[in-house]
């Protein structure tokens, strides 16, 4: 009793401290999550629990040595009030990419973003700092540490446990993600890219391709590929769409597949040096631009860096916000560009159909309901999960008609491509989403479209995309096609 008599002042300081963090800090990951009834507050209210109760682990340990704690404590808690002030006002994800953005930027540009907002959240925030140094001075925290220093040691080890039960769990949710992002951000990519190229030869004149890079569409959800309901309204009507039903992948995250299909990398070879589908472009006299509405993740981003620029239309926040911008904010950069005279091969990169469905689409898209109406998939019917996830294809089926429509404008023989990195699933087995095993991930969409003017001057073209278009094919195949559309050729 007289123990716990001596440690109730340590306990009330690490609550007080710990619900001060939670309010300027780690409550700033969950603010923009677009609750809908009690179970997803109860559901986030555990998961923010859980995650406060390992940073009060860690903090534990802090507080043990005075000059650590004043100096690390107090350094920490003004750089996260950094961040946490853009995740509460924009809803941004801490990434490499912000990461670089903080360590790259110059400083007329920081400058920019230091509004008057963010002057008065900061001031509060190194008030609230020196109200928690003076009370720290007043505390002795060693006292009963006999008794403290298991349960600490349990809050950190159930920061260890969630992480290896889901990957990212934590770690995706201020304050870890700051620290995932620094380490990712000056890990070496893991990817190596080919400096030596084979001589490519030149065919075309002059031609326009856009290659789509789409996000967790499988094939079996378009009405052009047989699927019950018509998804694909305005694509089907489409005269030089040819759909590819039967199209494979092994690779079922974003991570794996997408550099899988910007280069010559087959699914079953990895070790070799890979050559980005942006050099043999480059070589044959195209400009090469990336349009993304993802942030860049280092799987990916040496082959992005090999085009001739990269624009990003919502830099910071990454597909776990629920705040992200629609695809279509990129067709105006894409439109923009197109009005260049060169042969050109852009990339546009979709936040597609990832989840949560409902921000991926506007209402008139809304052809099926009821929808999604809670982040909480266990409370979810498979009826809303899949009407949901249909209405993500038929904005689909605008988007890329929108496209379609830029294209045809266009003096020259202009060309689409569109794949999915992979599928998603929909229930298969009890299962939804993706990142995890299932046959339904494996097939993802894949559309060619090629202008009449194309189809007139390269028949050949045409007619082999033709012949192939129901055999079963993985998407090895797809770096070629492209090498095919944008008529860059091996020369011997
Ligand atoms: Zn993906």
């Amino acid at each position: 009793m007289e123990r716990l008599k001596k440690i109730k002042p340590l306990i009330r300081f690490h609550l007080i401290v710990n619900v001060l963090i939670v309010l300027f800090i780690t409550g700033a990951s969950y603010y923009h999550v677009p609750f809908e009834g009690f179970r997803d507050r109860a559901m986030y209210f555990i998961h923010l629990a859980v995650l406060q109760t390992t940073v009060a682990g860690f903090l534990y340990f802090l507080t043990l040595s005075r000059w650590l704690f004043r100096i690390v404590f107090s350094a920490l808690f003004l750089i996260y009030c950094g961040f946490s002030f853009w995740a509460y006002s924009q809803d941004i994800s801490i990434t490499p990419a912000l990461i670089q953005g903080v360590a790259e930027t110059k400083p007329d540009i920081a400058i920019d973003i230091i509004t008057w907002p963010f002057v008065l959240f900061y001031a509060v925030a190194v008030l609230v700092l020196t109200a928690i140094l003076k009370y720290y001075n007043r505390i002795n925290p060693r006292d009963g540490w006999r008794i403290l220093i298991l349960p600490a040691l349990g809050c950190v080890i159930l920061y260890f446990v969630m992480e290896r039960s889901q990957y990212g769990i934590l770690n995706f949710r201020l304050p870890y993600n700051v620290i995932t992002g620094v380490h990712e951000y000056y890990e070496k990519p893991p990817l190596e890219l080919n400096k030596r190229f084979p001589k490519f030869e030149r065919l075309q004149d002059s031609v326009k391709v856009v290659f789509v890079l789409g996000e967790t569409v499988r094939a079996d959800h378009l009405g052009l590929n047989g699927y019950a309901r018509n998804t694909t309204e305005l694509l089907s009507g489409r005269p030089g769409l040819i759909s590819f039903p039967n199209v494979y992948t092994s690779k079922t995250v974003t991570a794996t597949s997408v550099p899988q299909l910007l280069t010559d990398q087959e699914l079953e070879d990895v070790s070799r040096p890979l050559t980005s589908v942006y050099d043999p472009a480059k070589l044959t006299g195209y400009r090469t631009v990336w349009i993304g509405n993802q942030t860049l993740e280092k799987s990916f981003l040496p082959i992005t860096e090999t085009n001739d620029e990269v624009i990003l239309v919502d830099k910071y926040r990454s597909v776990f916000s629920f705040d992200k911008e629609l695809d279509e904010v990129m067709l105006k950069p894409m439109d923009s560009l197109l009005r260049e005279p060169h042969s050109q091969l852009i990339t546009i990169h979709m936040i597609g159909s990832h989840w949560w469905y409902e921000n991926r689409y506007t209402d008139e898209h809304r052809k099926f309901t009821p929808v999604i109406d809670s982040k909480y998939i266990p409370s979810l019917s498979r009826e809303q999960m899949i009407n949901s996830y249909d209405n993500t294809i038929v904005y689909l089926d605008f988007f890329l008609n929108e496209i379609i429509k830029s294209l045809e404008k266009q003096a020259v023989p202009t060309a689409m491509v569109y794949i999915s990195d992979h599928g998603e699933l929909l229930g298969e087995d009890g299962r939804w989403l993706h990142a995890q095993k299932g046959k339904a991930l494996t097939n993802p969409a894949y559309m060619i479209w090629l202008s009449e003017s194309y189809r007139e001057k390269y028949p050949d073209t045409y007619r082999k995309l033709i012949e192939s278009k129901d055999d079963s094919l993985t998407t090895d195949s797809v770096y070629y096609t492209l090498l095919d559309i944008i008529r860059a050729r091996v020369s011997n």
